[in-house]
C-alpha cells in the first residue's frame, strides 16, 4: 500500500500564493518519493492548482463538501464541483469542522456518502479530545466516531477509503502524539474496521495519522505499525519543511 502524505493548507493561500507554493514545492522536490501526495486547497484555488498540477503525480482535495448535490444551500459546495475542479480527494469532519462550524458525525455520515457518490475518495478525520484521553475515553470516542460516520457505508465503498487519526489535542499545538500512542490507536481502528466490516476489508483502508507533524518526527511516525500516512497542517505551508516530510 503506497503512503499517503496529505498537505491541509486549511484557509491560507490566495491563487496567486498557491501556485508560487506549489510550483516551488514541485521544483524542489528533486528525488521520486515512492508516496502519494495530496494538497487540500481553500476552494477558490483547486482549479488553478489542477492545472498547474496536471503533469505531476501530486493530487488535490477539498476540504469539505455539502451533501445534497445541489439546490438552495447558499455558502455550500457540492462533490460534484469539487470533482470538476479536479479533486480526487476531499477532508470529511475535520476537528476543526467540528469544533468551529457543529460537524457531527452524522453529518460526517452524510458527506461520507455524498464524497462517494462523486467517486471522490474521503478522508475521514477522528479523534479525542484532551479531556476524553484523560478521562480514559479515547477508544469509546473514536469508536463511536468511526461507527456512526460510516453508518450504512457498503464494504465495497471501502476499497480506497482513508481514516485519519487526529488528536484534536495534537492539532496546531506542537504536541504530537507518541509512536506509542500512535501505533494503539491505529492498530484499534484496524480492529474496530475488521469487526464492522471483516479483516481484508479493514486492510484496505489507509490509516493516516495527524497532529504537528513536523520534518523531525514524520520518519518515525511513518515506521509506526498501522501508519500508511500523515496529514499535515502548519508544516504543509513551509515549503522547506514540507519536502522534507516527503523525502525519504
Ligand atoms: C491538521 O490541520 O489536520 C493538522 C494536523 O494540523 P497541524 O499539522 O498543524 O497540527
Amino acid at each position: 500500500m503506497t503512503n499517503l502524505i496529505v498537505a491541509n493548507w486549511k484557509m491560507h493561500g490566495t491563487i496567486g500564493d498557491t501556485l508560487k507554493r506549489l510550483t516551488e514545492f514541485r521544483f524542489k522536490l528533486a528525488e521520486t518519493t515512492g508516496l502519494e501526495i495530496v494538497f487540500a486547497l481553500p476552494f477558490t484555488t483547486l482549479y488553478s492548482a489542477h492545472i498547474a498540477l496536471q503533469e505531476t503525480d501530486f493530487k488535490t482535495a477539498g476540504q469539505d463538501l455539502y451533501w445534497e448535490l445541489e439546490g438552495a444551500y447558499t455558502g455550500e459546495i457540492a462533490g460534484s464541483f469539487l470533482k470538476e475542479a479536479g479533486c480526487q480527494y476531499v477532508l470529511i469532519a475535520h476537528s476543526e469542522r467540528r469544533r468551529l462550524f457543529g460537524e457531527t458525525d452524522e453529518t460526517a455520515n452524510k458527506k461520507v456518502r455524498a464524497a462517494l457518490m462523486q467517486e471522490l475518495i474521503p478522508i475521514l478525520c477522528i479523534g479525542e479530545t484532551v479531556e476524553e484521553r484523560n478521562a480514559g475515553q479515547a477508544m469509546e470516542v473514536l469508536e463511536r466516531q468511526l461507527k456512526r460516520a460510516l453508518q450504512e457505508i457498503a464494504m465495497t465503498d471501502l476499497k480506497h477509503f482513508v481514516i485519519a487519526y487526529e488528536p484534536v489535542w495534537a492539532i496546531g499545538t506542537g504536541n504530537n502524539a507518541t509512536v506509542e500512542q500512535v501505533g494503539e490507536v491505529h492498530s484499534f481502528i484496524r480492529n474496530t474496521l475488521a469487526k464492522i466490516y471483516d479483516a481484508p476489508t479493514a486492510d484496505q483502508v489507509r490509516i493516516i495519522y495527524g497532529g504537528s507533524v513536523k520534518p523531525d518526527n514524520a520518519k518515525e511516525l511513518l515506521r509506526v505499525k498501522n501508519v500508511e500516512g500523515l496529514l499535515v497542517g502548519g508544516a504543509s505551508l513551509v515549503v522547506d519543511q514540507f519536502i522534507k516530510i516527503c523525502q525519504r
